[in-house]
């Protein structure tokens, strides 16, 4: 049985062999810091932790890396918005962050390089690109990478340069030699965050860190490079033009990028808003329950994201909590040969979840025992079968009283729909609410109400 990839330059799935026998090393790019997680963020988290949890499973040695961007635009403009120091916000960002992915079941990378530690290794990059002719310094001081000098620059994308100085032919910085060149050094301006070099003051181009510290962590070849559905252009093209233009050789071995997030605007709930943010997620549905939601699609499609959607998933998720065994038996080989097949095939892990119902709906002991050990692998099922189902009723329980604020509102909507002579609409209100338990009484001075 061999491990198939769906690698995004071969635009195919490719058989997999790591470049050292038994040893996988992997970049993901990981998190600009400059605010809290979101479910994309979320996604690529437990797309690329289901993924090393299962290379590991399958009994390879995993390096997993993931770097840190803490010097970037947004982060400063924050940081000044807020009136702190930035490393103060990327910090308090950080923290949140590795809160955030522990609530999702996922395992720390073996290394998460920040930006602001490896700056000298990307000036050093960035010199040995100049020396070579790949990178030149413009009139205004910043420094450039010339795609001129890297000729399948454009292949990940599977686009033609020509096509790109079209495109980019418009808000030009002038003193590029090529409309497609990107920065990879840029000079400071007063007031800005600079750090020193043979260029001038000034801060690296958001490329050239992952460029940089993903060579010195796992060397100028590797053998995945991972990253989210947004990164590809001009992100992970402009990664392989600098690495491979300063190291004349193959720079990832396998591209895997994981499928957006897509919320549906028109039927975005008035709740959704909420929903932002995996710290405000997880005040409505246990992380767990998100983890499954995310894995019941293949890393690679698009997930449209919904309330209802969540709801189904944690129906599903329960459904299969309730048959766990309490106490792990060794599973049925045959199943997990089958799960195993399953996630050879480029990690398809709604077929996975789709196996484990199956298994839940023969009800036996060793089918049980089976769910627990794939469901495992995947990182689910981590809080625990007794745990999870109290862990859920106290969310239920937090969620289920509406506040004062939210009960007020109600009731202006309902007074606001008689006036509108929408009855219908009032009469709905008024079910809704009683069904929670407030009880409505119309007055001559109003609408007052209480809870019952
Ligand atoms: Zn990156």
């Amino acid at each position: 049985m061999s491990l198939q990839i769906f690698d995004t330059l071969a635009r195919k799935k490719r058989n997999f062999s790591p470049l050292e026998d038994g040893q996988i090393g992997i970049y993901v790019c990981g998190m600009t810091v400059y605010d809290r997680c979101h479910l994309g963020h979320g996604r690529v988290m437990v797309a690329f932790d289901a993924i090393v949890r299962y290379l590991r499973f399958r009994g390879f040695e995993v390096n997993y890396v993931r770097n840190i961007t803490d010097v970037d635009d947004k982060i400063f403009e924050r940081a000044a918005e807020r009136k702190v120091p930035f490393t103060e916000l990327t910090a308090e960002m950080i923290t949140a962050m590795h809160q955030d992915e522990k609530y999702l079941g996922c395992q720390m990378p073996n290394l998460e390089p920040r930006a602001t530690a490896n700056i000298d290794s990307m000036i050093r990059l960035i010199s040995r690109l100049i020396a070579q002719g790949a990178a030149y310094r413009g009139s205004s001081g910043d420094v450039y990478f010339r795609v001129r000098a890297f000729p399948s620059y454009g292949k990940l994308n599977n686009r033609r340069l020509e096509d790109m100085m079209e495109g980019a032919r418009v808000a030009v910085a002038e003193d590029k030699e090529n409309p497609a060149d990107f920065v990879l050094w840029k000079t400071a301006k007063p007031g800005e965050e600079f750090w020193d070099s043979e260029f001038g003051a000034g801060r690296p181009g958001w490329h050239i860190e992952c460029s940089a510290m993903s060579m010195d962590a796992l060397g100028d070849t590797f053998d995945i490079h991972g990253g989210g559905p947004d990164l590809k252009f001009p992100h992970h093209e402009n990664e392989i033009a600098q690495s491979e233009a300063a190291t004349g050789c193959t720079f990832a071995r396998y591209w895997m990028h994981a499928g957006a997030v897509r919320v549906n605007e028109e039927k975005m709930s008035k709740s959704l808003k909420n929903f932002v943010t995996l710290d405000a997620l997880f005040k409505n549905f246990h992380p767990e329950v998100v983890r499954f939601f995310l894995l019941q699609s293949h890393y690679r499609s698009a997930i449209s994201f919904s309330d209802d959607a969540l709801v189904q998933a944690e129906t599903a998720y329960t459904r299969l909590i309730q048959v766990l065994p309490d106490e792990a038996t060794t599973p049925d080989s045959d199943t997990i040969f089958e799960f195993q097949e399953l996630m050879d095939d480029d990690f398809n892990t709604p077929r996975v979840l789709a196996l484990l119902f199956e298994l839940a709906s023969k009800n036996t002991e060793e089918a049980a025992s089976s769910i627990l050990a794939i469901g495992r692998v995947l990182g689910l099922f981590t809080s625990g079968k007794i745990n999870f189902l109290s862990e859920q009723q106290a969310l239920k329980a937090v969620n289920s009283e509406l506040s004062d604020t939210a009960v007020n509102a109600l009731v202006d909507a309902r007074q606001k729909a008689r006036a509108e002579h929408d009855f219908a609409a009032a009469d709905k209100i008024r079910d809704d609410l009683t069904a929670q338990g407030i009880v409505l009484e119309d007055g001559a001075g109003g609408t007052s109400w209480h809870r019952k």
